[in-house]
């Protein structure tokens, strides 16, 4: 009697030790995926980013890999997108990759039929995409969710010019790397980031960030933004260079949609 219960502590001692083990194991795991550096330069730069994780694989192995050179579209006519984006609270993060303004819930993107939600807003410079092998001084990218999980991102080269009202309201507002800064009194529409023309590119492609994943629908407008001199200034003092090189096409078409 007494031997059994002996084994049975034993075998009870046994399984509470795995079970420590395993939720350790597993917690140590999650934090090392989320803290993962990658960036721009130096020995993290885009070239390195699927050598930094095994979740950042398809930044070396995916065929369908974005941004890339904007040529040769074919009519893709008469897709349309059309935009109801709502005021939203101002809610600005610097991430240490980018200035990235979040987006309150409730406005949406149509594009050819299918509804989108924006979720957030952020910028490169220079630009991802070429068009017709030429790169801008920066570029938007508007970060659109379906129900289904599935991400469209509706994007805007940015020339040299006018000033946006915007921006200004955005660049007031940045915090520390890391921190995020609520404004909930200041509201902005990203509808004053849209340009006059809803011309537009597409292709499928990928995140431009790691992980690298594919499955985006990418919508990039013809006709591109202006932000002041200044402006462009002050986001190249925080940010010289956050853009991914350009990927190969791979056979992908890229459609024009008027
Ligand atoms: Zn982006």
């Amino acid at each position: 009697m007494e031997l059994l219960n002996k084994n049975y502590g034993k075998k009870v001692l046994l399984l509470f030790m795995t079970v420590i083990g395993m939720l350790l194991l597993l917690s140590t795991s999650v934090s090392a995926a989320a803290t993962i550096h990658w960036g721009y330069g130096g020995s993290e730069n885009p070239t390195q980013w699927a050598k930094l994780s095994n979740d950042f694989a398809l930044c070396e192995l995916g065929r369908d890999q974005s941004p890339i050179n904007i040529q040769d579209a074919v009519d893709g006519s008469p897709a349309k997108i059309t935009f109801n984006y709502n005021p939203s609270p101002l809610e600005v993060v610097n991430n240490g990759h980018t200035i990235q303004v979040n987006y309150a819930p409730g406005s949406t993107v149509n594009i050819n039929g299918d509804k989108y939600s924006l979720l957030q807003f952020h910028f490169h410079t220079p630009s991802e995409h070429n068009i017709n092998e030429k790169a801008a001084a920066m570029e938007l990218h508007l970060v659109h969710r379906n129900e289904l999980g599935q991400l469209a991102v509706v994007g805007a080269m940015i020339n040299k010019g006018k000033e946006n009202s915007l921006i200004e309201d955005v660049w007031k507002n940045i915090p520390a790397v890391g921190e995020t800064n609520t404004v909930s009194d200041r509201l902005v529409n990203a509808t004053d980031l849209l340009p006059k023309s809803k011309a537009y590119y597409s292709y499928e492609g990928s995140l431009t960030t790691p992980p690298c994943s594919e499955g985006v629908k990418w919508n990039l407008f013809v006709e591109p933004l202006t932000l002041s001199e200044a402006q462009i200034d002050a986001f190249e003092k925080m940010y010289q260079v956050d853009a991914r090189p350009l990927q190969p096409i791979n056979g992908r078409v890229v459609q024009l949609h008027r």
